[in-house]
């Protein structure tokens, strides 16, 4: 698992700086995910499908031309995170990817898209360490932020929702049954971990190393 983490780590930045390079866009500077992806794939590369018809977004091809299919009646912040999601997808294909866990890691890279390193590290020092003004400051969710917390600062974070738990930062004995996920988050503050509640999310929870 470790492995599969560090070279998920690896990938996600390599692809976010191949992309913003490709892009000529600063990562510095970003401008969110439509604009990226509209400077690698193209002005055109995005079409509004019918609600339903497809989960939320979808890369496919139209005579050899990436499209990215987006679903009617998105929030901007949907759009920015599924134009990241499938510019992503579109990076992990060229590059033959052939790995474990596909939509994970393109998840990733979406998060180093919409919230690139030196990015992050520039608006921290400018606005502080309030996760809801950062994640509102990139147009990302909670979630992703928490998740870019750990991987740009190394602390160990883990964000767990209701259908799975992500870990992220430095090695840290996580558990691995339920029972003892719900020990950790009692023992949590008597043991050095920050316990927080999203507010975007609903059942969302990060622990991370104070
Ligand atoms: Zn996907």
């Amino acid at each position: 698992m470790r492995n599969d983490e560090r070279t998920h780590a690896l990938i996600a930045e390599r692809a976010a700086e191949d992309l913003y390079r490709a892009a000529r866009i600063c990562p510095e500077n970003p401008r969110g995910a439509t604009a990226l992806a509209k400077a690698v794939l193209g002005k055109r590369c995005f079409r509004i499908v019918p609600r339903a018809s497809i989960p939320r977004s979808a890369l496919v091809w139209d005579n050899r031309q990436p499209v990215i299919q987006l679903c009617a009646g998105l929030s901007s912040r949907e759009l920015n995170h599924c134009a990241a999601h499938e510019l992503g997808e579109w990076h992990l294909r060229m590059h033959n990817y052939h790995g474990p866990e596909p939509e994970e890691l393109a998840s990733r890279i979406a998060a180093s898209l919409c919230v690139p390193s030196k990015a992050f590290f520039a608006a921290r020092a400018a606005l502080g360490d309030n996760l809801r003004v950062l994640s509102q400051a990139f147009g990302v969710s909670e979630s992703l932020m928490a998740l870019r917390f750990a991987e740009c600062l190394g602390s160990a974070t883990a964000l767990i929702t209701p259908t799975r738990v992500r870990t992220r930062g430095a090695p840290w004995a996580w558990p691995s049954s339920p029972e003892a996920w719900r020990e950790l988050m009692r023992r949590a503050p008597n043991d050095g971990m920050h316990v927080r509640r999203l507010r975007d999310a609903r059942g969302r929870v990060v622990i991370c190393q104070r």
